[in-house]
């Protein structure tokens, strides 16, 4: 593989600018999203949480107290 650093990102593969050399690209690994909860649990999207600090909801005045029980939003 071409170790020049100009590279140009295609979106299935990687060409290079100086040599045009044209390699596959690696499938870049999803980082893993850990979780944890003020007891040090590991989370699951979905799981319910107790907050351990007050938390100001955005846009309005409201504040969401210390143990409140919030749901985590998955991702969309
Ligand atoms: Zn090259």
């Amino acid at each position: 593989m071409c170790e020049m650093p100009e590279v140009l990102e295609i979106p299935d593969r990687w060409e290079c600018v100086t040599c045009g050399h044209e390699w596959d690209r690696e499938p870049e690994p999803e980082q893993a999203r850990v979780v944890k909860d003020a007891d040090g649990n590991v989370l699951a999207d979905g799981d319910t949480v107790s907050l351990i600090k007050d938390l100001p909801l955005k846009g309005s005045s409201q504040v969401l107290k210390v143990g409140t029980k919030a749901k985590r939003l998955g991702r969309r």
